[in-house]
């Protein structure tokens, strides 16, 4: 289908932080398959895991235990601090499950259609309830009728909420990412989540984290709110990082909402799959043992240091702005040239939301192919010329 457009590049092996082309070229991949490959590309740690699983019992079905699965469960639940998990195969399905939770809360307090608050400029996923969630036209035109029970506020916008606190009495969750991804790598202040755990603690709400850009170390965090001390969220997502390149996603919950999918009313055919569960157990295994959030904080600052000094007093740039290996330049004008002119230098990036580029580069980088990021990026934004000149 034309879905993705007309592509120009076919890529056909991968190694560490490089990827090649079908003519043999060399490309630093500052983009990680859109936050996917974290530890590069083919991690001998993933690698194996994944031989030896496919060896072993590639699939059952859930009506089973799977070792791999619980392992998985476990490595996830004490890395977040949450109570348990429900495995997807996909980003959008794991915000599906977090939505369907919501919903049963609805339900359970016999509201006809419970409310869950959502943000302008949002990303969530493309099934309908999550293109639904989403806070971007270009995503929902044409797909008409959406999935009611969403309102919307703008983002890092905490008075929004409470204004419609006070008007509608059926709400039960927000659904916010900790910082916008395809939005344009929207950090919000530093005391928005905070704000929003206690209007959630206040109105018994579900707070609803979609970490699936953020999460796995992106940020230099296992999960990006672990950047505020405590707090933790009622329920949380996780996908694109989780598994290297194997597909997989996860819906964490905790307390109230651990609790309200009983036997029967949720389910996957693949989700929660051995050979998945063993990709994903394999890469939290490394991001820990190899001290990746660490190098993900550290290289993030680096990174983000020299863009800043590099591009200081530059007239097309409005913003650089990231938090870990989450890193934006925000231009005054739509730059998606930019993706084309950096791929003509063996450099792979992204823009989003039209007028922000997107760096997340795999966390294995090292400190040369960092700064070699930053100097070919400056150099290609600081050549693109002003809006008016
Ligand atoms: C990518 C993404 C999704 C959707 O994940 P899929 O695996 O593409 O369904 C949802 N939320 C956020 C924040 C994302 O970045």
């Amino acid at each position: 289908m034309q879905n993705y457009g007309n592509r120009t590049l076919t890529l056909v092996r991968g190694e560490g932080n490089y990827v090649w082309d079908d003519a043999g070229r060399r490309y630093l991949d500052a983009l990680s398959g859109v936050a996917v490959c974290g530890l590069g590309h083919c991690h001998p740690a993933v690698t194996e895991a994944i031989e030896q699983q496919a060896n072993t019992l590639l699939h059952t079905s859930n009506l089973y235990n799977l070792p791999p699965q619980e392992k998985l469960a476990e490595k996830l639940v004490a890395l977040s601090g949450m109570d348990n998990v429900f495995f997807s195969n996909s980003g959008a399905e794991a915000n599906e499950a977090a939505i369907k939770l919501a919903r049963r809360l609805g339900n359970e307090r016999g509201f006809a259609v419970p409310k869950i608050v959502v943000t302008e400029g949002a990303f969530h996923g493309r099934t309908l309830a999550t293109l639904t969630a989403t806070g971007n036209p270009k995503v929902q035109i044409g797909f008409a009728p959406l999935t009611e029970g969403f309102l919307r506020v703008p983002y890092n916008d905490v008075a929004a909420i409470e204004k419609l606190a006070a008007e509608h009495n059926d709400i039960v969750a927000i659904l916010v990412e900790p910082v916008q991804g395809e939005g344009g790598i929207r950090i919000p202040d530093a005391d928005y989540l905070p704000r929003l755990r206690a209007l959630c603690d206040q109105q018994d709400w579900f707070l609803m984290l979609d970490e699936i850009q953020t999460a796995n170390g992106r940020t230099g965090k296992m999960f990006a709110y672990q950047h505020f001390g405590d707090l933790l969220p009622d329920v949380v997502t996780t996908a694109k990082g989780l598994g290297n390149g194997v597909p997989i996603g996860a819906c964490l919950a905790r307390g109230k909402a651990a609790e309200l999918f009983t036997a029967g009313s949720h389910g996957s055919t693949f989700g929660g799959n051995p050979l998945a569960c063993s990709a994903g157990l394999a890469v939290m295994e490394t991001l820990e043992s190899h001290w990746l959030l660490e190098r993900a904080e550290k290289l993030g600052s680096d990174l983000l240091a020299q863009l800043k000094s590099e591009l200081e007093g530059c007239a097309q740039v409005k913003d650089v702005r990231g938090l870990g290996l989450l890193v934006g330049i925000e231009l005054d004008r739509p730059c998606a040239e930019l993706v084309d002119q950096a791929r003509a230098e063996g450099l792979l990036i992204n823009v989003t939301a039209g007028n922000v580029v997107r760096l997340l580069p795999p966390l294995t980088l090292t400190d040369d192919e960092c700064r070699q990021i930053a100097t070919t990026v400056a150099r290609l934004v600081r050549n693109f010329a002003p809006q008016d000149a």
